[in-house]
């Protein structure tokens, strides 16, 4: 019996159908993200991220770790900055910007 499905399995990890595979990822993820997109109520989590401050720093580097807690998964993120500009984090999405000193 499990030497008969064997031939079934090779085919579904098979590259030639990882086409369908992906599609079936992207259905499942497309379902997640509307299930957490239903209640308009709260605001998404990149609102709230783009509600804090652009974080003044001196010079033209910062390192960025998120939230103090180091359990939370945000790896040392460093951020170069351009003058005048805002710079993003991308794990985190906090926005810094160079402080002038003149
Ligand atoms: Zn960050």
């Amino acid at each position: 019996m499990a030497t008969r499905r064997l031939p079934h399995l090779l085919k579904t990890l098979d590259p030639f159908h990882s086409a369908t595979k992906e599609r079936a990822i992207n259905t499942l993820v497309s379902e997640h993200t509307a299930k957490w997109m239903q209640d308009t109520s709260k605001k998404s989590p990149m609102e709230l991220i783009s509600e804090v401050p652009p974080i003044k720093v001196e010079g033209r580097i910062v390192a960025c770790e998120g939230d103090s807690n180091p359990a939370l998964g945000h790896p040392i993120e460093f951020v170069c900055l351009d003058p005048e500009k805002l710079a993003l984090c991308k794990y985190c999405g906090l926005r810094y910007v160079q402080d002038h000193h003149h």
